[in-house]
């Protein structure tokens, strides 16, 4: 996830987390990297590729393994879950922003979004 941050500065990168669900607790195994397809400005938009999104259920489905959320990266602002994050989002599913400065990993924090995406509650996340 760090790697794609990276390649992507100074545009957002984007891509889908699954792993598994251990009560509260969810365990990310594998990130798939996803094309940001956003046409316009990506240094602060991003969009991901529904062909990537069906490839993730496919591969949930095949490995056994749960779609438990999605990143993407800031370039050169903190890691907050935005007005437009929070619109575009779903809930339940967690949400991982990373703050990437000068094309370096700062930070990552996540997000989970309520019901009627008004708000976004932070999580822990260990990394
Ligand atoms: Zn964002």
């Amino acid at each position: 996830m760090i790697a794609h941050g990276h390649d992507c500065y100074p545009r957002e990168c984007c891509g889908i987390m699954l792993g598994t669900l251990d009560g509260d607790h969810r365990v990310v195994t594998l990130a798939m990297v996803c094309k940001n397809v956003y046409a316009g400005d990506q240094e602060d938009r991003f969009q991901l590729d529904p062909r990537d999104q069906l490839a993730a259920d496919r591969k949930a489905r095949d490995t056994g393994l749960t779609v438990l959320g999605f990143f993407h990266s800031h370039p050169d602002e903190d890691s907050y879950f935005s007005a437009t994050d929070l619109k575009n989002s779903w809930p339940w599913y967690s949400n991982v922003v990373m703050s990437v400065r000068n094309g370096q990993f700062a930070v990552a924090r996540s997000f989970i979004a309520n019901e009627d995406q008004t708000a976004a509650t932070p999580e822990e996340l260990h990394y």
